[in-house]
C-alpha cells in the first residue's frame, strides 16, 4: 500500500474564515457526494483525507470519496489484531470502488516490543493496546491534513443526534461528515442501490467490527456497537482526532493550546505529570521522576502500561541506563534558560545509551534553545512560550551552525579553520 507525502500543517486562518456554521446551513439539504465534493473541491483541494476501520458500514463512505475523487487519500488502521475477514474486505473494497489510494497505518514495532510483546495487551489494558495500536501510529497522519472525512451518523448515537456536516476541531481542522443525515434504513438502501459488496461477517451478526480480540456477534434488537469491548466500560478507541467519539462542536471556547510539539506539529500529550499517591504498578502515561523510579524499581518494571522518565539537574540518569528501554519517553527539565545541564543529560541518553524513543524537553523551552536541543538528540517539546509555539507554527527558528562543542558527527568546532566552521 502507498503511502502519500504529502505535508500539510493546520491553517487555522483559512478554516476559521470559512464559517463553519455558515457551511452547515449550505448543505443541510445536500446528499452526501454533493457535501463531499464541495468540502474535497472548494473547502480543502488537495488537503482532505479519511480514515476507515473497513468494517460494516463502511463501504457507504467509501464509494461516496469513490463518486468524489478515488485518489483522496484513505488510511486504514492496520492494528494487527484485524479478522482475516476486514484484511480481505480492504482488498475488496479497493477492487471494487476503484479506490486508489490506500495506506495502512501500522504500529511502531518498538512500541509493540516494549509494551505488547506477547500480543496480550488488549486482555488487561486495552486503552493502552488501543493507544499504542491506533492513537499513536495516527497522530503523524492527522497533522498532515486540514480536514478528515468522517462516516459518523446522527441515529448511532444520542451524542450524536445533532451532528452537523461540517465540523471545526479543537486544533483547527476540519471534520467532514457526509453521511450526517443518513438513517440505519437509508445506510441499508444505499448499500442495495449501489450493489456494495458486504464485509463477510455482517451476515454472521457483526454489526460494528473492530479487532478480532475486541468485537464479537450482536443478537437481534441489540444496539450495533454492543459487540464492541462486550462487558468492559469501554465505548471508542480513544483516537485523539476522535472520529467515531464525541462531536467537535465549534460553537465551545476552543480546548487549551496543545503543548507538545512533535513530528513537526503540536499534538495532544497522552502523557501526564507524576503525583503523590500515584501507583508504581499501576500507573500509565506518567513522567516518573528517576528517583521515584529507582526507589520503585521492580514495581514500575512489572508495571505493564506505558510510562515515561522525568530527568531533572542533579539526577544521575546513569542509575537507570540499564532500563531506558522500558520507557516510551524519556522527560529532560531545563530549568532556566541559562541552565545548560539538560543538554549534557539529553546526550548521555541518546548517545551513550541509544535510547530510541521520545526525547522530549519540558521546563523553560526557549526559541533559542530549540536548534541546539534538536543537536542534542531531543525530538520532542513541550511548549507553553507563546512565542516560540508560533516560531515553531510558522516555522521560524534560528540557525545555528558554529559551534563550540560540536556533538555527532559533522561538526566543526570554533577555533578550527574559518572555511571549515560551517556545517556541511
Ligand atoms: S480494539 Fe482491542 S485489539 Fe484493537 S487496538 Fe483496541 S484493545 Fe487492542
Amino acid at each position: 500500500m502507498a503511502m502519500p507525502n504529502m505535508l500539510s500543517a493546520p491553517k487555522p486562518d483559512k478554516l476559521r474564515a470559512l464559517g463553519i456554521v455558515a457551511l452547515n446551513g449550505m448543505f443541510d439539504d445536500m446528499d452526501a457526494v454533493g457535501v463531499l465534493r464541495y468540502a474535497a473541491t472548494e473547502v480543502l483541494p488537495g488537503d482532505l483525507a479519511v480514515v476507515s476501520s473497513f468494517g460494516a458500514d463502511s463501504a457507504v463512505l467509501l464509494h461516496v470519496v469513490a463518486q468524489v475523487d478515488p485518489s483522496i487519500p484513505v488510511f486504514f488502521l492496520e492494528t494487527g489484531k484485524h479478522f482475516a475477514e476486514t484484511l480481505e474486505y480492504v482488498e475488496t473494497l479497493k477492487r471494487h470502488l476503484g479506490l486508489i489510494n490506500v495506506s495502512a497505518v501500522l504500529p511502531d514495532p518498538s512500541d509493540l516490543a516494549r509494551f505488547d510483546p506477547d500480543g496480550t495487551l488488549w486482555e488487561t489494558d486495552p486503552d493502552s493496546c488501543c493507544h499504542i495500536r491506533k492513537t499513536e501510529p495516527l497522530e503523524p497522519i492527522t497533522a498532515r491534513f486540514g480536514g478528515w472525512v468522517t462516516g459518523r451518523k446522527r441515529f448511532q448515537t444520542a451524542e450524536r443526534g445533532v451532528l452537523p456536516h461540517f465540523e471545526l476541531t479543537s486544533d483547527d481542522r476540519i471534520k467532514v461528515n457526509p453521511l450526517a443525515y443518513f438513517s440505519d434504513a437509508d445506510v441499508n438502501q444505499y448499500k442495495i442501490d449501489h450493489g456494495l459488496p458486504e464485509h463477510k461477517l455482517f451476515a454472521k451478526g457483526y454489526k460494528s467490527i473492530g479487532c478480532a480480540p475486541c468485537t464479537s456477534a450482536v443478537a437481534e434488537g441489540e444496539d450495533p456497537r454492543a459487540g464492541r469491548w462486550r462487558g468492559l466500560n469501554k465505548k471508542e478507541c480513544g483516537i485523539h482526532f476522535d472520529f467515531n467519539g464525541a462531536i467537535a462542536n465549534p460553537m465551545n471556547p476552543p480546548a487549551a493550546p496543545q503543548t507538545l510539539f512533535k513530528d513537526g506539529a503540536f499534538i495532544a500529550d497522552p502523557f501526564s505529570p507524576w503525583s503523590e499517591g500515584d501507583d508504581p504498578a499501576l500507573a500509565r502515561y506518567k513522567h516518573v521522576p528517576l528517583p521515584v523510579f529507582v526507589a520503585n524499581r521492580a514495581a514500575f518494571l512489572a508495571n505493564p502500561h506505558p510510562l515515561g522518565l522525568l530527568v531533572v539537574p542533579g539526577d544521575k540518569v546513569e542509575d537507570a541506563a540499564d532500563d531506558l528501554g522500558r520507557f516510551a519517553s524519556v522527560a529532560v527539565l531545563f530549568p532556566a534558560f541559562t541552565d545548560g545541564r539538560g543538554y549534557s543529560t539529553a546526550r548521555m541518553v541518546a548517545e551513550r545509551y541509544r535510547f530510541a524513543g521520545e526525547i522530549r524537553a519540558v521546563g523553560d523551552v526557549l526559541q533559542d534553545q530549540i536548534p541546539l536541543m534538536r543537536r542534542c538528540g531531543i525530538n520532542a517539546l513541550v511548549v507553553t512560550h507563546e512565542p516560540t509555539r508560533q516560531a515553531l507554527v510558522e516555522n521560524r527558528l534560528p540557525e545555528v551552525d558554529i559551534f563550540y562543542q560540536p556533538v555527532g558527527q559533522g561538526e566543526i568546532p570554533v577555533g578550527t579553520r574559518p572555511y571549515l566552521r560551517r556545517v556541511s
